[in-house]
């Protein structure tokens, strides 16, 4: 379709009309200065002028702007925590026995189901966890730009103590400045040694705060249960110090975490909500799809009519399956939701020619 008019064009690329309407005639083109160039001839006149004006003016295009939150607009916000350490240490068993400390579930005596992230009520807050564990999951999220996470839980065996993944983990999160409480496990066993742990990791630059550092260590055993309420205390600790604030009167902006296909209810995904608040009926934009909010469950299956910021929700609505660390966004209009996935759809296409215009060129080169 069209994109961009001579005018518009030679405008962004701050050349005059002439010029272009000049370099397109040189191409075979024949246009006028209010004429519509379509992305082919755009990218090709712009790279004429050694530019790619097209691409990116269309990138600017099918970004959502959101708008700047004023002070007296933010309210405080629940921590987003991931749950990062060597395989074995207890990272599933922890996220089991957190979320079987939850107050909520036994109140409502739902089901739990696996959505990728649940909600813990603690008498002195809520915290929500990401329930995909692992680096892996943690860093593909942030570098497709998702900042979900606010703090992340360390777990390290006390048996075995730091690992290699345990390093790993460790360097990530510093590397994203998410700050770290270190969840020391399997307390229970006889072999085990916190102080070993604090020694270990000290050297990594997490010193224990009663050593006179800033990193809070617990103590726990996901197996037995122990020390869970004082970790889920930490947590909030952090948070109060972090200060976590969004505005939930907002359109909501959010992360997927997860998505799937499912029989009877077609494309679902669950989405962190980072600002703003998603509601029931909310048009919205994700990646190349877009929908409207249908129906909106918590990790028990219970009906959320309204998503505020840092709360995870599985959504319902989508006209195709999201991908995991996709942004999503509450959008005025159907109208609008449909113009922005036109746009992508036509960026993605551009991005995908120029991609295989760079490799037939490589590939010229190197039979030379
Ligand atoms: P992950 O790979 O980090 O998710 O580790 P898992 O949660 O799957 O735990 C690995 C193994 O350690 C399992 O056999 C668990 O039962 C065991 N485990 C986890 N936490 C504890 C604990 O606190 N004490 C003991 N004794 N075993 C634990
Ligand atoms: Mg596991």
């Amino acid at each position: 379709g069209e994109v961009i008019t001579v005018a518009e064009l030679a405008r962004k690329m701050n050349l005059k009309a002439s010029e272009i309407i000049q370099k397109l005639m040189d191409l075979g083109v024949t246009a006028t200065i209010n004429d519509s160039l379509d992305s082919d001839t755009a990218t090709l006149v712009a790279q004429e002028f050694n530019c790619q004006v097209t691409v990116r003016s269309l990138k600017n295009e099918v970004e959502i702007h959101e708008t700047e939150d004023r002070p007296e607009d933010l309210k405080p916000r629940i921590p987003v925590v991931t749950i990062m350490g060597h395989v074995d240490h207890g990272k599933t068993k922890l996220l089991d026995a957190i979320r079987h400390s939850n107050v909520a579930e036994h109140e409502s005596g739902g089901i739990t189901q696996h959505i990728g992230a649940y909600k813990v009520k603690t008498p002195r807050g809520e915290i929500t966890f990401l329930d995909t564990p692992g680096h892996e999951a943690f860093t593909a999220m942030r570098a497709r730009g998702a900042h979900v996470t606010d703090i992340v839980v360390l777990v390290v065996s006390a048996v075995e103590g730091v690992m290699p993944q345990t390093i790993e983990a460790l360097n990530h999160a510093k590397a994203a400045q998410v700050p770290i409480i270190v969840a020391v496990n399997k307390i229970d066993l006889p072999e085990a040694s916190i102080d070993r742990v604090k020694q270990q990791l000290s050297e990594q630059g997490l010193l224990p705060e009663e050593w006179g550092g800033d990193t809070m260590y617990i103590p726990v055993s996901a197996l037995k249960k122990i020390g869970i309420e004082e970790l889920l205390e930490a947590i909030l600790l952090q948070a109060e110090m972090m200060e976590l604030k969004a505005n939930p009167n907002k359109p909501g902006v959010g992360y997927v975490v997860e998505s799937k296909m499912d029989i009877g209810r077609g494309a679902v995904a669950t989405v962190i909500v980072k600002n703003g608040s998603i509601r029931i009926g909310d048009y919205f934009v994700v990646g190349t799809t877009m929908g409207r909010v249908r129906g909106m469950f918590d990790d028990t299956g219970a009906k959320v009519s309204v998503a505020y910021p840092s709360y995870p929700v599985e959504i319902m609505g989508f006209d195709a399956v999201p991908e995991a660390g996709d942004k999503f966004h509450v959008v005025e209009s159907e109208d609008f939701a449909k113009e922005i996935v036109a746009k992508r759809l036509e960026l993605k296409r551009i991005e995908e020619t120029n991609r295989i215009k760079k490799i037939q060129m490589e590939n010229a080169f190197q039979s030379l």
